[in-house]
């Protein structure tokens, strides 16, 4: 409860919160239906307005199920300019509060102006709640819409989404952010107003508040003085006991696994939701085989069968005994997470807390405390906008607070919309002072690597897999037992991995780190600022001044030359390109030429101003390298910085000569050019052509136990494809066991699989885009199920989401499409809470898409996943196999596209009692030879519909039976 005193100190002893309902989200084109502000006087109501409001047109059903205001209550209501004048008399001079208020101050000051009424939000002071609670509360709910934080601060206000409840909660809850920023500390108070006051908000006037009411008062509050520091359970779990003889030997027991998985064991009697499952018994037995007698262990483990125990006990274990830490790796953040959040913690508690785990993500996850004080200290050098400045305050409380400084862990701070912001305080190398650094015994990156060193379980994730491998074990330290959990990805994540690019934007990147284009910021402003206010000296302020001038002229020069060269490049080649007309190509080469020919002289002269810019960074260094210690404030930063800059430009430099010169053995190599409006963005790429032996040399090679899973291994029940995929097939055979285990589901009796016959070639593209339609329409009209269709290309996904989204808003059905509207997390989470809805993907969808229960009930595959063959990397390897005389279509073609069919349709059944069925809409799975490849990879037979009503027919029986 805010103290009255508190209140006035923040001049918030009355106030009004407001808030309006719409028609959608233009202020111009939409209309508002209800408007409400609550009065509030010493923290407590005292006043209310409430209308409803004629928009003269008919609600959208969106509308009406979001707010329950319906036509019919709004016939008789006022026009908005009979309400306004009430409204505004309401309002009188107070002090405004809103949740994203920008939005309802849109819509007011529009409908005034067109009225002819004044709307004068100038003079008054404005506060948002949204800005606000995400900067004073940054680790609160997971989105900050006003429902969840009245949620999270158990604000009561009658409804969400009428005017009247969502005021009186927006109020309540400027009330809650007062309370909780008296918790903070002067310190923090002040880096807040420091960045506040020198831009333009509607958080600046709290803040700046808060702080001189911090001021007047600091000698009163005890409070802010005990910096309440969040817990690191976020990324750390730590060991709660040393294991005494007695455990070990009970771990030692031969039986150990049966006696935690079998029918009455462990699990089954502390876990009210464990049921036996023999596939997790067997596979559990094989881990804890592999990891004490140094085995690869290859296990394809269907849905179902509880993997992650079954390798986290034997892993846990065996680090317990043995002292020695195991890694586990996931390509997905998602995995990773329920891994370490889930079922870390219960594994922990069932051993006794013996063990230590931690996630341990890449090191730009982390924020660089170094880098941000530079930007407290001095904001307007490196935030270039309000709009930066507001998206940065969040980083502020959070910052002070955090202990494991993991970014993930601050929902007020969006790292997805503020890269920009992020980039410029995440720890990275290349800025890192290591032990000069003043922060180095609170650095979260370097702590929480410290923990990895010790931890007996790691959960990272692939790309950190190979960041170590590159770094020879920098980041995870010596380990000899790996876990690969989604091992299918392996390959994918170390092509993505081990290749390189290079692209004018990198090299804008180091010439602005040295000098910007207009010249303000960057190390050299730096330096030169530090230089005069640390040198007497003439002689040696002239000779830093000498090469200061020197690299500002050389990067003026490589920005420029750089600039023009590879926009010719990328014009040459986008203008010969057969495929011009689009405004993105993507193509292979396979000589240097087909790319630099023609430009042999601005080559060389932009490898010559490159090779100046470097040199002239070089002499800096060293002159730097000649001063006394201390002799320039911030000495050891820009030392630091000036290095890093070396390497950078150095490692650039070599990469643009890699594409350039070298051998291109092993290697594919290609271009991306995007047309823009602002010009070509166009860069080059490469990745290793087989990454086969590097697999094999750092994982099998060098490790002594390594177990690969994922529901997703095989080819018609066989190993072998993966087993060469994964390096697998040149190591020992005794070393390697492999296992299949299907899913514990019972898939006769929950999965039908339809292949209608009845559908055109998908080679006749017109004709089975409309047969594609007709069977969506036919389930769409005749069943309620919700329903994924799983699409190869987004402009047919595209073509066939608007020829039947009619129908869906004719049957007031829900269809959700890939890259319309929203996120592919927010589309899935909208398609669970929707029961009968539609949603359609492509790529990323045929994965990692988990919807247990009714709202997946139904799968199309719209095509079999064929890679595209122009791929450049599928492209050099089907090449590859062509020349060493393979069948590239039935050795690399079928079995890859089974793997993905096989993801695909693992999306239907999910749990125990998941009933479905998968639709596949691509004859050629019956009525080709290698068709018979998919069929055998599925866990039931097929029926094959002859016309459309023998289809509605299975359908109908099938979720009859349910
Ligand atoms: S040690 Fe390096 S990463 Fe850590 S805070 Fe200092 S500069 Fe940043």
């Amino acid at each position: 409860m805010v103290k009255n005193e508190d209140l006035k100190g923040l001049k918030l002893e009355s106030f009004v919160a407001l808030d309006i309902e719409t028609t959608g989200l233009n202020s111009f084109s939409d209309k508002i239906i209800e408007i409400a502000a609550v009065k509030f006087e010493n923290g407590e109501i005292v006043d209310n307005f409430s209308m409803l409001i004629n928009p003269e047109i008919k609600l959208s059903d969106e509308i009406v199920s979001l707010t329950g205001i319906e036509d019919k209550d709004l016939i008789d209501k006022p026009f908005i300019e009979d309400v306004l004048p009430l409204f505004f008399e309401f309002i009188d001079k107070q002090p405004l509060v809103g949740h994203n208020i920008s939005f309802d101050l849109e819509f007011i000051k529009y409908n005034s102006s067109i009225h002819g009424m004044e709307s004068d939000f100038k003079s008054k002071k404005i506060y948002d709640t949204l800005s606000l609670s995400q900067i004073i509360v940054p680790r609160g709910p997971v989105s900050y819409k006003l429902s969840n934080l009245k949620k999270y601060f158990n604000i009561e206000s009658g409804d969400n989404h009428r005017a009247l409840g969502d005021s009186i909660a927006c109020g309540e809850l400027l009330l809650k952010i007062v309370e909780k920023s008296l918790e903070l500390n002067d310190a923090t108070v002040k880096k807040l107003a420091d960045v506040a006051l020198v831009f333009e908000s509607f958080v600046k006037i709290f803040i700046l508040d808060l702080a001189n009411y911090f001021a007047k008062t600091s000698f009163k509050r005890k409070i802010g003085t005990t910096i309440n520091k969040y817990h690191d359970s976020f990324n750390y779990i730590a060991k709660d006991s040393e294991p005494d003889q007695n455990m070990e030997s009970i771990l030692s027991m031969e039986d150990i696994i049966d006696k935690i998985f079998d029918k009455g064991g462990l699990l089954d009697k502390n876990l009210s939701k464990f049921e036996y499952r023999e596939e997790q018994h067997i596979f559990s037995k094989a881990s804890h085989r592999a990891l004490n007698e140094g085995k690869i262990l290859v296990t394809e483990a269907g849905t179902g069968v509880g993997k992650s125990f079954a390798y986290l006990f034997p892993s846990a274990i065996n680090s317990i005994l043995s002292d020695e830490k195991v890694v586990v790796t996931t390509n997905t953040k998602n995995l990773q997470e329920q891994i370490f959040y889930k079922d870390i913690p219960i594994v922990h508690e069932q051993l006794g807390g013996l063990f230590s785990a931690v996630i341990l993500k890449g090191r730009k996850n982390y924020l660089c405390l170094n880098r941000f004080e530079s930007i407290c200290k001095n904001p307007t050098q490196h935030l270039v906008s309000d709009d930066q400045a507001k998206r940065f305050l969040p980083l502020i409380v959070w910052a002070n607070r955090t202990i494991t400084g993991d970014i993930e862990e601050n929902t007020g701070f969006k790292k997805g919309f503020s890269y920009d912001i992020w980039s410029k305080v995440e720890s990275d190398s290349g800025f890192c002072l290591g032990k000069k650094c003043r922060h180095y015994n609170r650095c979260f990156a370097i702590g929480i690597r410290k923990k990895a060193f010790k931890s007996n379980l790691v959960i990272i994730n692939h790309s950190l897999l190979f960041s170590d491998i590159v770094s020879e074990n920098a980041v995870l330290g010596k380990y000899s037992k790996l876990v690969v959990d989604e091992a299918h990805n392996i390959e994918n994540a170390a092509t993505s991995y081990l290749g390189e690019e290079f692209s004018f934007s990198n090299l804008r990147n180091i010439i602005n780190r040295v000098i910007t284009q207009d010249n303000k910021h960057g190390y050299l402003k730096k330096l030169e600022k530090s230089i005069l206010a640390g040198i007497e000296e003439k002689n040696k302020v002239d000779k830093f001044q000498n090469l200061i001038d020197q690299l500002k002229d050389k990067s003026r020069s490589l920005h420029d030359i750089g600039k023009s060269f590879w926009n010719e490049i990328g014009e040459k080649l986008y203008r010969n390109s057969s495929n011009y007309r689009s405004n993105s190509i993507k193509k292979r080469f396979k000589n240097s030429d087909e790319v630099f020919g023609g430009f042999e002289s601005e080559v060389s002269k932009f490898k010559s101003v490159f090779e100046d810019f470097t040199g002239a960074i070089k002499r800096i260094n060293v002159l730097l390298g000649t001063l006394e210690e201390g002799e320039i404030p911030d000495q050891d930063e820009i030392k630091q910085e000036f290095s890093t800059l070396f390497e950078s430009s150095s490692d650039l430099y070599s990469t643009f000569s890699f594409f350039k010169d070298t051998e291109r053995e092993n290697f594919v190599f290609w271009y991306d050019i995007v047309s823009k409006n602002n010009g070509l963005n166009f860069k080059l790429s490469s990745a290793p052509l087989d990454v086969s032996p590097i697999l094999k040399k750092n994982l099998y090679d060098n490790l002594e136990s390594v177990i690969l899973t994922s529901a997703t291994l095989t080819i018609e029940k066989r190993f072998k494809y993966m087993q060469k995929k994964l390096g697998l097939s040149s190591v020992e055979k005794e070393r390697v066991e492999t296992i299949m285990l299907g899913s514990p589901f019972d898939h006769e009796n929950q999965l039908k699989v339809i292949t209608p016959t009845f559908l055109a070639s998908p080679k006749m593209s017109t004709v089975y885009e409309k047969d594609v339609e007709n069977v969506i329409t036919a389930l769409a009209e005749n069943f309620d199920q919700g329903t994924l269709g799983l699409f190869t290309s987004y402009k047919m996904m595209k073509s066939v989401f608007y020829n039947v989204s009619d129908l869906f808003k004719k049957k007031d059905r829900v269809l959700l499409m890939q890259g319309k509207d929203s996120t592919r997390s927010d589309l899935i989470k909208n398609f669970k809470n929707v029961k009968n809805s539609f949603l359609f993907g492509t790529d990323s969808f045929w994965e990692g898409v988990d919807v247990p229960g009714n709202s997946l009930e139904a799968l199309l595959i719209v095509k079999l996943p064929f890679s595209v063959p122009t791929e450049p990397v599928i492209e050099a390897r089907i090449e590859d196999l062509e020349k060493r005389g393979l069948n590239s279509f039935m050795h690399f073609s079928v079995p890859e596209a089974i793997l993905k069919f096989k993801q695909g349709v693992g999306r239907v059944i999910r749990s125990a009692e998941d009933r479905g069925i998968v639709y596949i809409l691509d004859s050629r799975v019956i009525n080709t030879r290698w068709g018979q490849a998919f069929v055998n990879s599925l866990p039931v037979l097929p029926k094959s519909p002859r016309n459309m009503s023998q289809l509605i027919k299975i359908t109908e029986e099938s979720f009859k039976n349910e």
